[in-house]
Parts: structure tokens; C-alpha cells; sequence
């Protein structure tokens, strides 16, 4: 390992520490002193485990990270100051023994990172002892991102954005959604994503006025709108763009369509601003909808934070009260969607700052004619 690379493994366990530290602050102030932490992200942005298994127990002075058999190496490599049990038979049952043996009777966990069958196992076992839901403590520190996780989230879209160029040089009427989707992915990961961040939408003609289209057989034709909505994971951060593509040209109904839609993602866009209420962005772009008659065509919120998973807090939708702050990364994605005409979805990822945001998606956001 380059010096380089050994002080920047430094500086994340550092970054690691300080984010361990911050919980246990918040953790104090909600009265507690353990917390079991099951969401996976969770334990990956306080520890930098990547498995698909485990639990972490955050104490006021320790943490231990319990895991199976298939993570023993991959979890001493990853952690540091992180006490790591192996359990061969059961994770549940390594964590549950040592706590017994920790005389720790009350618990705070993740109520919305936990199965019933879980709570049920621990509520049983833990008889006497006070199991507490107490939510959302680790996804409100993830909401603020660093420098260094809005640089991972940049390049993120960056490398998702030369996916779409690439898949739009080659694409062709006669393709089917599923191809295109399946195009885009394979792109992602030549580029070297870890995966796509979520299923490929691709939807063609009046199937685009579904937002959540999956790619089906049908070819995507010339004189339609296409919609494309797809996000690369690259090292472990997600990202999320939609866009609008053609072959041939569209009808006056759709481009205008395109247009009230771009016209409102210009407009939240715009209204994004440390200090600003996610409602009011979300109510800016449905103004312009408003504007153009087409309200009732937008059914979903305006957009969602992003980081280690493709949707989290905050949420941008019509009645949210929480104040955008700088380093928070939300992604700006109204949409309209005529049954039988067709639909239109423009995403983008931004960085809320101080004085406005920063747009990461470089890609060009107008109706792309192929
Ligand atoms: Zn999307
Ligand atoms: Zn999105």
C-alpha cells in the first residue's frame, strides 16, 4: 500500500470515529446507552463492513460488529476499533449470549431495520430486559454528507452519465426496453460500478406514462417517448438520473409535455437552498405542473436524498417540513404522466449548499434525438 492510500484509509477510519462519536452523543440525549444497529448501510457507514450479514452494538465504549463465518477476514480488514465475533450457528444468538454475559438490559434498536420474526426472538430472550424502538438515529447523520461522500456520490454520476452516452450511440428503434435497460448495466459495470443501484426503467410509448415501468420485450419505436431512469453503485454510493430519449420526433402534446416538465425541474432546482423547507421545493416544481394543467399528472414526490442507498432521507414531498441543509444530496425529479399519451420523468442529482445547490449530473437534460 502507497503512503497515499495508507493515510487515506487513515483519514476514513477517522471519519468512521467521528460518526461513532456523534451517535453516541445522540443516542445520550434520547437516554440511551446501547443500540443495536441492523440496517446494513447503518453499520457500514459507522464501521466500513460491506457484508450482507450482521449486527453492530454500539456501547458508550465499544462497538462489536457480529457476523457469520463467510466475513471473518473481510470484517477484521475492514474495521478498526471494532470488536469482531464470528458466529458459526447463529449471529443472533453470538449477539443475544453476549449480551446476557454484558448484563445489558436495555436496548434501543432500529424499528424500521428489523423483521417482526427478530423483534419477537429478542422481546422472548431478553426477558425483563427493555428492547426500544428508537428510529432513524444513524439515517439522520447520513443525511449531511462529507466532501469526500459528495465527491464518491460525483463520481457516482459521472459514471453513470457516460453509461446513457454510450447506450445512446448505439441504441436502436428496434431495440426492446428490456435491451436498453440491460444495455445501460452492462455499461455501468464495464465502467466499473459495483452493480446498478436499482432496477432499470425503460419505457416506451404510452408504457412511459408509468413511473415505475419495468423493461418489457416491447421494441422502443421510432416517434415515441422513451423514458430512461437508471443509477450506478460505485464504491458503495449510489446514483440517479432520468431522462428523456426519441428516435424520429414526437408529437406537440408530447414535447409539451417534455417542456412543462423541464420547466418544473428548473424551477425546483431553483428553490433549493440551505435553510429552505423540502416542501417548498416540492411545491415549486407542482406550481409550474399547476401552471400547464397537469397537477393531477404528478403523482410522486419531487425527489429523495441519496448516499450508501438509492432512496433516503429527506424526502421531497408536498407537506415535508425538514429545513434542506448544506451537504445534504437530494435528487430533483418531477414528472408528468398522461395515460395513453405518454409520460415524462427529468432527474437530476444535487448538492444543497449555502448559496443555492450544485448540479451533479452533467448529462444534457433536453429531449435527446437519437
Ligand atoms: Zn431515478
Ligand atoms: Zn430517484
Amino acid at each position: 500500500m502507497s503512503n497515499e492510500q495508507t493515510e487515506a484509509k487513515a483519514a476514513l477510519f477517522a471519519t468512521r470515529q467521528a460518526r461513532v462519536a456523534q451517535l453516541r452523543r445522540r443516542l445520550a440525549r434520547a437516554e440511551h446507552e446501547f443500540l443495536l444497529v441492523s440496517g446494513l448501510p447503518n453499520i457500514r457507514y459507522l464501521t466500513g463492513f460491506t457484508g450482507s450479514s450482521g449486527y453492530l452494538l454500539v456501547a458508550p465504549d465499544f462497538l462489536v460488529l457480529y457476523t457469520d463465518g463467510r466475513y471473518d477476514i473481510q470484517a477484521r480488514a475492514q474495521t478498526r476499533d471494532v470488536e469482531v465475533r464470528i458466529s458459526t450457528v447463529s449471529v443472533l444468538l453470538a449477539f443475544l449470549e453476549d449480551l446476557k454475559k454484558r448484563r445489558i438490559r436495555r436496548l434501543g434498536f432500529e424499528q424500521n431495520r428489523i423483521s417482526f420474526d427478530t423483534y419477537q426472538y429478542l422481546r422472548g430472550e431478553l426477558r425483563g430486559g427493555r428492547f426500544q424502538p428508537l428510529n432513524g438515529l444513524v439515517e439522520k447523520l447520513r443525511m449531511v454528507k462529507s466532501d469526500g461522500e459528495i465527491d464518491r456520490i460525483r463520481a457516482s454520476v459521472d459514471l453513470n452519465s457516460c453509461a446513457f452516452e454510450r447506450v445512446c450511440h448505439k441504441a436502436r428503434p428496434n431495440w426492446s426496453e428490456a435491451r436498453l435497460a440491460s444495455e445501460i448495466e452492462y455499461q455501468m459495470r464495464r465502467l466499473g460500478a459495483e452493480r446498478a443501484a436499482f432496477e432499470t426503467i425503460a419505457a416506451s410509448r404510452e408504457r412511459s406514462a408509468l413511473p415505475h415501468a419495468q423493461p418489457t420485450v416491447q421494441n422502443l419505436r421510432r416517434n415515441a417517448l422513451i423514458v430512461v431512469d437508471h443509477g450506478a453503485m460505485l464504491d458503495g454510493y449510489a446514483s440517479d438520473m432520468t431522462r428523456m430519449i426519441c428516435f424520429g420526433r414526437v408529437d406537440q402534446r408530447q414535447r409539451e409535455l417534455f417542456e412543462a416538465v423541464r420547466e418544473a425541474q428548473l424551477a425546483a432546482i431553483g428553490a433549493v437552498k440551505a435553510g429552505v423547507r423540502a416542501g417548498t421545493v416540492d411545491r415549486s416544481a407542482r406550481k409550474v405542473l399547476k401552471k400547464f394543467k397537469l397537477e393531477k399528472e404528478f403523482s410522486h414526490s419531487t425527489g429523495h436524498g441519496l448516499g450508501l442507498e438509492i432512496h433516503e432521507p429527506p424526502r421531497l414531498g408536498p407537506k415535508e417540513d425538514l429545513r434542506l441543509r448544506a451537504g445534504m444530496v437530494i435528487t430533483i425529479e418531477p414528472g408528468a404522466y398522461v395515460e395513453g399519451v405518454g409520460g415524462v420523468r427529468i432527474e437530476d442529482v444535487v448538492a444543497v449548499t449555502n448559496n443555492g445547490c450544485e448540479v451533479l449530473t452533467k448529462t444534457p437534460r433536453h429531449l435527446r434525438v437519437l
